[in-house]
């Protein structure tokens, strides 16, 4: 019989996010097992997901670098001492389900160690350069709805005698916002270009995830600006794409954060 498979990403703790590696699950392996004990938060589809990748602490010693202190785990939802908590009320993308997860004594086989142990914190580094990619599409997607709806809403409402879009200041802010939209979707294309030629892409995914979120919620903003008082209102779907907007700059890793992968990347080419 078909099983539907629908995943969620487990790094995320309540005192972690930013800084992974400080995150606090711990792994303790006994016999062919590893026991799992933490808590986890923020997690897209937690509440449907069948399974889980999670990354948990299986060196207790607090010298281990990060990159052999952590194992990812392939860790079936039904397993006993998974404790699903409430879907998060979030202020956009409400259809998707957030929750925090906790693990209390959870038994994972040893066989569903991904890769080996303490090679967590690389897979986990190395998904977000296949997943920024496509979350820079999707805000670039919301942008150029926002763009949209604000296009045809300026040929249609008219102040002063004459269709918004006649007005240069409301024209050109239109023109900005195309702008906008075409370079964000270059950006997010040259990033999945690396990944078709097999090329590590952090330094562009970065890059277009960074840009595009804010992009997003540039195009957005300017979109309810140009709805006047209606932009402001349920009614018009602006509002919505303004809240939706919002997180593409927090999950995946902030803003700040890819700025800070991007100067990495960047600096480090000039250093070898
Ligand atoms: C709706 C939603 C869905 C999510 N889905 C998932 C998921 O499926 N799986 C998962 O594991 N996680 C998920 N997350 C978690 C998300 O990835 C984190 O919220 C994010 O990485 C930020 O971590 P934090 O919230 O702990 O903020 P913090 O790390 O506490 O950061 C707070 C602020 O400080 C800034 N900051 C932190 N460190 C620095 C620094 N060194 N330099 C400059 N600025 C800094 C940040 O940019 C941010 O502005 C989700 C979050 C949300 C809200």
């Amino acid at each position: 019989m078909f099983r539907r498979s629908c995943r969620a990403y487990c790094v995320t703790e309540p005192g972690a996010g930013s800084d992974v590696a400080a995150i606090k699950t711990k792994a303790e392996k006994k016999g062919n097992e590893y026991v799992i004990n933490g808590q986890k938060m923020w997690i897209t589809n937690g509440g449907k997901a069948n399974w889980f990748f999670l990354l948990a602490r299986s060196d207790p010693n607090p010298k281990t670098p990060a990159r052999k202190a952590f194992t990812g785990f392939i860790v079936e939802a039904d397993t006993p001492g998974i404790h699903i908590g409430r879907k998060e009320l979030n202020m956009g993308q409400r259809c998707s389900d957030t929750r925090g997860i906790v693990f209390e004594d959870v038994r994972v086989p040893k066989e569903n160690v991904l890769i080996d142990e303490g090679a967590g914190f690389r897979i986990a580094m190395e998904v977000f350069d296949k997943t920024r990619t496509p979350v820079a599409a999707a805000s670039t997607g919301l942008a150029q709805r926002a763009l949209d709806e604000a296009t045809k809403y300026a040929l249609e409402r008219k102040t002063f005698g004459k269709p918004l879009v006649e007005h240069q200041a409301i024209s050109f802010l239109l023109a900005e916002m195309a702008m906008k939209v075409e370079l964000a979707r270059l950006s997010y294309q040259r990033a999945a270009w690396e990944t078709d030629c097999g090329r590590r892409n952090t330094y562009y995914a970065s890059i277009a995830k960074a840009f595009a979120g804010d992009i997003a919620n540039q195009v957005a903003s300017d979109a309810v600006q140009i709805f006047g008082g209606s932009g402001f209102n349920t009614e018009y779907p602006v509002e919505k794409l303004m809240r939706d907007a919002k997180i593409f700059q927090i999950y995946e890793g902030t803003a700040q954060i890819q700025r800070l992968i991007i100067a990495r990347e960047h600096i480090g080419k000039y250093n070898n």
